[in-house]
């Protein structure tokens, strides 16, 4: 059993390829890159693959928005106020939240996968071999 790569919060921010830390995993604000253009490394693993980003945007997405009714709770805001805050907050920063929900679990996949199997699961998941 190697041991398993630290997650690099720079390359998931940059929104950067876990392998490899340089190829765009975003093409654009709406696609993902089905590979990484520099190292090959399939960002589309499998169907579903992507099931459990959204467990880490629910949790993304708990972690702003908890803080932000904690706050208004105290200052007293009134409970219609409260009621809006999560449509708001989901309409102002939802992608964003998906975005990065992706990358992190990409990441997170990554680590995994190279913690379980080492070096051998990194050329079975590149593309074009
Ligand atoms: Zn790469």
């Amino acid at each position: 059993m190697s041991k398993a790569p630290k997650l690099d919060f720079y390359a998931i921010l940059t929104g950067r390829c876990p392998q490899c830390l340089k190829g765009p995993i975003n093409q654009n604000l709406f696609f993902t890159r089905k590979a990484c253009p520099e190292c090959g490394r399939s960002f589309m693993p499998e169907p579903g693959f992507y099931l459990g980003a959204i467990a880490v945007g629910f949790l993304l997405n708990a972690m702003l928005l908890i803080p932000l009714l904690v706050t208004l709770k105290m200052m007293d805001v009134p409970m219609k106020t409260l009621m809006i805050a999560p449509f708001v907050e989901f309409a102002t920063l939802g992608m964003t939240t998906l975005i990065y929900a992706k990358i992190i679990w990409l990441h997170l996949e990554y680590r995994m996968i190279r913690a379980l199997d080492g070096d051998q699961k990194q050329d079975v998941r590149r593309t074009g071999d």
